[in-house]
């Protein structure tokens, strides 16, 4: 198979490496990089899986897309220092089980993505002797993960933007105590904001010299290393075909799902599970996208994205086209314009989607432990009910992407119960924070990172 090469959704930018989408993150045109082409896996291969470890199926998935782009000893290096935790798959009942993604050093899915982005991109800055400064605006633990993730490399910077009154104690924390390469800024503002102050950034032709990049999952980079976790999941059951439901914010976590499908993976159904920000539903079910602005918070925090950016690519693998509205100098004019519209049997044939109320949230995080004694968080818990209103068969998997630790005063208040606190949490409680507070404002933010 030749090399793969990533186009942008929008359709208007020369095509790229792996190594150039992942170190650009967004497109010149202000789209998301795809492959021109997504690698297929043999029947073989995928049966190969059931005898390998975790980053050793990492290093499978990412010599498809990284093919000569680095060799085979430095990716299993990166794959095996980024995969140094346990990735439990928890049986609940007959064919129900819960995968929990929430092991990492910052107990959220998110390190699986940030862990290995990090290290490619610590591998080919270094390569080509460029400093680059990383930019995120996170939700909730994106941040955390992506600060962690790059703590200490060399040659690139960090600078996390949040939601000053969105996110919890802890993932504040796993931003604000860590120092070094490491800027946290807090904005008041909403999630939204954080992410359109960081995107004006990147359009900002003043800012050129500081070779700025993105760790949000606008990068292919970040979605890549989200396909594993599907394969793995897949190699340890013993079944022939796998529904999962996916909790979801920016659609990122959904795409790496999506991707293993398209590679060959047996995928029944996805069951598409959001908060109250209900666009996708409505979507699913109407042909008509409308962004949800601004976002409604919910408890399930990171997940308050009234408009996911990842959902450009889903739209544009099968066979439509959704894009902002922009103006000459890059400024969104609207979110999310569905120039052409997808092959909409076939997403109702791929996908189910449910919003949920955070009242439902409370009630299953209840009635799980209640029954089944375990413990699951506001995020795994959108997608358990998710799939209880899918009401579908199959054997499923519901991926938990948030330790419950995260969320003490939630669990203590539905269950009665301290939720066991992972050493990676406490270690945070005693240490100083260092942030600035910034408007919603562009100016004040460029000022910062100049
Ligand atoms: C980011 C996040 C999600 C949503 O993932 P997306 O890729 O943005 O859809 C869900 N749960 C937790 C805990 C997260 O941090």
């Amino acid at each position: 198979m030749p090399k793969i090469m990533f186009r942008s959704t929008n359709r208007k930018a020369p095509l790229v490496s792996f190594k150039e989408a992942l170190m650009r993150g967004q497109a010149p045109d202000y789209g998301l990089y795809m492959p021109t082409a997504i690698p297929k896996l043999t029947k073989e291969e995928i049966d190969s899986f059931r005898n390998k470890e975790y980053y050793e199926i990492a290093f499978e998935i990412a010599k498809k897309f990284l093919k000569d782009e680095i060799s085979d000893a430095e990716l299993k290096r990166i794959c095996k220092e980024s995969y140094n935790f346990e990735v439990p798959l928890e049986k609940v009942k007959d064919n129900l089980f819960i995968m929990r993604l929430d092991r990492g050093p910052t107990a959220s899915f998110k390190d699986f993505a940030a862990r290995m982005m990090a290290r490619l991109m610590g591998y080919f800055a270094k390569q080509e002797k460029r400093a680059l400064h990383v930019l995120v605006a996170t939700s909730g633990d994106t941040g955390g993960a992506v600060a962690d993730a790059f703590y200490g490399v060399d040659n690139i910077k960090v600078t996390v933007l949040f939601p000053e009154n969105e996110i919890s104690e802890r993932q504040r924390k796993q931003m604000t105590t860590l120092g070094k390469n490491v800027t946290a800024i807090a904005v008041k503002g909403k999630f939204d904001d954080c992410q359109t102050l960081v995107k004006r950034a990147f359009n900002d032709s003043e800012l050129k010299d500081l070779n700025l990049s993105s760790a949000n999952s606008i990068s292919f980079g970040r979605l890549m290393p989200q396909i594993v976790y599907y394969i793995y999941a897949y190699s340890r059951l013993a079944g022939d075909k796998v529904i999962f439901s996916v909790p979801s914010g920016n659609f990122g976590n959904l795409m790496g799902g999506v991707i293993a499908k398209e590679m060959g993976l047996n995928i029944e159904r996805f069951i598409v599970a959001v908060n109250e920000n209900d666009e996708f539903p409505k979507f699913l079910e109407s042909g008509n996208y409308r962004a949800v602005v601004p976002s409604k918070e919910c408890s399930s925090n990171a997940m308050n994205v009234g408009h996911p950016s990842n959902l450009a690519r889903l739209i544009d693998l099968y066979g439509g086209w959704l894009t902002d509205e922009r103006a000459e100098n890059g400024k969104v004019l609207m979110s999310g314009v569905l120039k052409e519209k997808p092959d909409m049997e076939k997403l109702r044939k791929d996908f189910v989607s449910f919003s949920i109320s955070d009242r439902d949230v409370d009630e299953t995080i209840k009635s799980f432990y209640n029954k089944y004694k375990i413990i699951i968080e506001p995020h795994g818990a959108v997608g358990l009910v998710a799939f209880e209103k899918a009401g579908l068969n199959g054997l499923t998997v519901c991926l938990e992407t948030a330790d419950p630790a995260k969320f003490p005063d939630k669990i203590k208040e539905l269950l009665g119960i301290d939720p066991k606190v992972s050493e990676c949490l406490s270690k945070l409680d005693g240490k100083k924070e260092e942030f600035e507070t910034i408007h919603n404002d562009y100016r004040e933010f460029k000022r910062i990172i100049q």
